[in-house]
Order: structure tokens, then C-alpha cells, then sequence
């Protein structure tokens, strides 16, 4: 029986809540004929050891992942440190030094969920954003010079290499050529923009060529806002920078109808390194510790870490069953307008799952 080795990262927040169901409703799976096993390793790291030790995470902690098969992440933000020391010291450090260059964020309005486009049937929106991950306005270049003087100067500094833009770009034109409408759009603001940008679109025009049956189409990130908002179905597979796509993928998420709902895959597509899997949400601290927060965001993260695993089936039971319980409105935490708690929400989902009989092996 083949076996799993998943590093659990919780971190911060609700993560120390969401990360235990998923780890629940995962061993609800590999429980059933799945045919597979996952062996479990959490590590402590975040805020609560950023307060013990000073860092985030260890110096060597990227040696403990490189030998997992994947990697589940909760959240990192803590309200008494400084979000850059929290964003910088986990989550881009494990992005950056993993190479998971391909941030990945599927929206679809699952069953039952009310969301906030009155126009907007279920299958008008059924995106995937595609994110450039370790570059671009997150590189970290840039510092402050004559720090607390009135002539302070601060930069930070967008870096785009061509080989970064590239390799994002084939990404999201396989994935696009890969779903059923072969539709991509590219997010840029080259208008504006003229030199960085200006090369994202340059690459995107090369790449098309290699991707003849993929329908392609340009759109400045402004009217992109408007375009997800007014057109949602005019939509399929999105391309776009660092910057521009964390802002719409937030948006999209809300548009979905919670950002309780929405996964993310950071993907190491050469699977030299394991990929990290997370919920889009944060640490959401307003709701710690109360045992309200929504894990469904987990779940369809974990069904995409058995997808990228070669556990296609799985991962469509796992959703299979997702979609059952958030179809039920008594089974809707807050978020969602409803009272149901994590746990009966995880129980529900692994009762579906139990109950539901395996799907053909894809
Ligand atoms: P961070 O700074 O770590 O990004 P944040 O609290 O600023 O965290 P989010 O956690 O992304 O931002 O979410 C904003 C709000 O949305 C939260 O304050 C919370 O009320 C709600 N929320 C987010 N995720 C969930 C969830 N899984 N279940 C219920 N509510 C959620």
C-alpha cells in the first residue's frame, strides 16, 4: 500500500483548528479502500515559537519538508507581531525556498452556498487563478535608507525575471489547455507599467504559440475587477503576478461566498520539492479559539494535495462529500450565515465520506 509522508504546518490563528480537521477528514479517506496511508508530522512554527525562540521557524526547518511528500499549511499572522516578520519568516520563506513557484487558487459557488452576485448562476463562475509565487512585487528587494530622518527612503522593489514569467506562463496554459473551455486570461498593467509588464505580455504572446488551442485574451488588472464582478461567466483560467493575483483572488473568494471556502495550492510543478496546500483564508483571530471557523477552505485544500499526489479519486470523494454537507444549510458555520461548528461540519464530512461508496479509479 503506497504511503504518504505529509508535513502539518498549523501556524498561526485558526490554523491550529482548520489543519486538525483536515488531518481528520484525510484519515476519514485513507481509512476507507482508498488504498493508500498518510503518515503525519507537525511542526510547531509561528507565532507562539516567534515568541520562544525569535523565529518563525527554524534556520535548518526547510530540511525537515524537502524529504515530505507534500505539505499542509494552516495560516501565519499573529496580531502582536508585525505581519511582514510573520509572512516572511513562514509562509515565503517555505514559497520562496521550495520553489513553488505556481500558486494555484480554483473558485467555484459550491452547492447550497448563497453568494453575493445576484446575476450570477453557479456555473457562471468556475475560475482558476493562477499566481506567480516567488518573484515579482514580493521579491523582497528593495530596504530603507536613513531610517526615522525626515528624508527617509523606503523601496520595494518588483523583480521579474524572464525565466520566472515564463515558466508561469506555460503553467497557466497547460492548466487552461487542460480544462474543458481552453480560455486564459492574462492580468497585466503594462499600460502603466512599462518595462516589467510591458516583458509579462511580450512572454505571454511567445508562450501562446506553443498553446494554439487555447483561446487568450489580455486584461488590465483594474478592469479586471469590474470584469469578475459584471462578466463572471466571460471568465476560466486567469494568469497573473504576485500582487495582482493575491488582490483577486481575495475578491474571487468573496465572490464565491466566503473566504472560508477557497483552497490554495503553492506547486513545485518539476516536483523537485514537495508542494504546500492551504486554505486562502488567514489567522482570523477575531475568531480563534471559539470553534467557528469554517474548515470546508482545508478540506478542498486537502483534495487538491490528493489530486497533485496522484489520488484523483480520493480527492472527488473528498469534494463529493464537501459539496453534500455544504449543500445542507444546517450544517453552515457563521462565515456562511449559519451556527454550525468546525467539528460537526468535519464530522459531517467524514460521515459522507464513510457512507459514500469509492469512485472508479481515474
Ligand atoms: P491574516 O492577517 O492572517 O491574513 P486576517 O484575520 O486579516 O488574517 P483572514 O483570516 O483572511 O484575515 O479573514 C478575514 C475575516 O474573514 C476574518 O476576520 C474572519 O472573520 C473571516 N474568516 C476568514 N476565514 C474564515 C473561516 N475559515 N471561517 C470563518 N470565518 C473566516
Amino acid at each position: 500500500m503506497k504511503s504518504y509522508r505529509i508535513a502539518l504546518i498549523p501556524g498561526d490563528g485558526i490554523g491550529k483548528e482548520v489543519v486538525p480537521a483536515g488531518r481528520q477528514v484525510l484519515e476519514a479517506l485513507a481509512g476507507t479502500e482508498s488504498g493508500f496511508q498518510m503518515e503525519f508530522e507537525s511542526f510547531d512554527w509561528g507565532g507562539d515559537a516567534y515568541r520562544k525562540h525569535g523565529e518563525m521557524m527554524p534556520a535548518n526547518g526547510l530540511d525537515a519538508l524537502r524529504g515530505k511528500d507534500a505539505i499542509l499549511f494552516g495560516s501565519a499572522g499573529d496580531p502582536d507581531i508585525p505581519d511582514h516578520i510573520t509572512l516572511w519568516g513562514l509562509r515565503l520563506k517555505i514559497c520562496q525556498g521550495l520553489d513553488q513557484y505556481a500558486n494555484v487558487r480554483p473558485t467555484r459557488i459550491l452547492p447550497g452556498i448563497d453568494a453575493p452576485l445576484k446575476r450570477c448562476r453557479p456555473e457562471d463562475l468556475n475560475w482558476v487563478i493562477v499566481r506567480e509565487n516567488t518573484e515579482g512585487e514580493y521579491s523582497g528587494a528593495g530596504g530603507r535608507v536613513h531610517q526615522g530622518f525626515p528624508i527617509e527612503v523606503a523601496t520595494d522593489l518588483s523583480v521579474m525575471t524572464r525565466a520566472g514569467v515564463e515558466r508561469i506562463q506555460r503553467y497557466a496554459f497547460k492548466l487552461a489547455q487542460s480544462r474543458p473551455r481552453k480560455l486564459l486570461t492574462v492580468v497585466t498593467k503594462s499600460n502603466a507599467q512599462r518595462h516589467a509588464m510591458v516583458m509579462w505580455d511580450d512572454v505571454a504572446r511567445e508562450v501562446a504559440k506553443d498553446f494554439p488551442d487555447v483561446a487568450c485574451d489580455k486584461e488590465m488588472v483594474d478592469a479586471m475587477t469590474a470584469r469578475m464582478v459584471n462578466r463572471p461567466a466571460s471568465l476560466d483560467t486567469i494568469v497573473a503576478t504576485n500582487l495582482h493575483a493575491d488582490i483577486l483572488s481575495d475578491l474571487a473568494a468573496a465572490l464565491a461566498g466566503s473566504l472560508g471556502i477557497g483552497p490554495t495550492a503553492n506547486i513545485n510543478p518539476e516536483r523537485v520539492y514537495p508542494s504546500m496546500f492551504e486554505p486562502i483564508h488567514g489567522s482570523a483571530f477575531d475568531i480563534m479559539g471559539k470553534g467557528i471557523a469554517n474548515p470546508v477552505g482545508t478540506f478542498w485544500t486537502a483534495a487538491m494535495m490528493l489530486d497533485h499526489l496522484g489520488e484523483a479519486a480520493a480527492a472527488a470523494r473528498l469534494m463529493q462529500a464537501v459539496e453534500q454537507v455544504t449543500a445542507n444549510p444546517a450544517l453552515h458555520t457563521r462565515d456562511l450565515g449559519g451556527t454550525a461548528t468546525t467539528a460537526q461540519v468535519t464530522e459531517a464530512v467524514c460521515a459522507a465520506i464513510t457512507s459514500s461508496r469509492p469512485l472508479a479509479t481515474a
